[in-house]
């Protein structure tokens, strides 16, 4: 199977399958992303603890395969890692999109899928979506001590 093929298969998967999805009433961060370009909507719940790990992370959303799977794929990534390394997997998640740096299988796990995504322009803010959503709400997070965040990101 070509790699083109495989990773294809890992995308449709997580759309398919969204692992992670639905609402969680006790997260401290809530933020919604949407992607106006091709109408794609993610909302992400997030439980950081005193400890400064995620010890939750769920999404609802709609829109492309593209965006549904790379929120998917990205909540998989950041359960039971502390904000620190969360951070180092965004950014290189965000320089394999937008700078087409090489992809480190070890950090972005089925992340690496989305690569080939790059080729097409206009289709890389719906896989950086909900990383970008992501980043935000974790730098609010760390500014607001225990009040809960709650935002909204637009790419544009
Ligand atoms: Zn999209």
């Amino acid at each position: 199977m070509a790699i083109e093929d495989l990773y294809r298969e890992v995308i449709m998967d997580h759309y398919k399958r969204p692992r992670n999805k639905g609402a969680n009433l006790e997260a401290n961060v809530v933020i919604e992303g949407v992607n106006p370009l091709c109408g794609d909507e993610i909302k992400l719940w997030l439980t950081i603890n005193n400890e400064k790990t995620v010890t939750a992370a769920s999404f609802e959303g709609q829109g492309c395969s593209i965006s549904q799977a790379s929120v998917s794929i990205m909540t998989e990534l950041i359960i039971g890692k502390c904000v620190e390394n969360v951070k180092t997997i965004i950014s290189s998640f965000r320089a394999m999109m937008l700078e087409s740096s090489e992809p480190d299988e070890k950090l972005l796990g089925d992340g690496i899928a989305l690569e080939g995504v790059r080729q097409f322009p206009v289709r890389i803010k719906c896989a950086v979506l909900s990383w970008n959503t992501l980043n935000l709400g974790i730098d609010q997070h760390a500014t607001a001590g225990d009040q809960r965040v709650e935002l909204k990101h637009s790419e544009s």
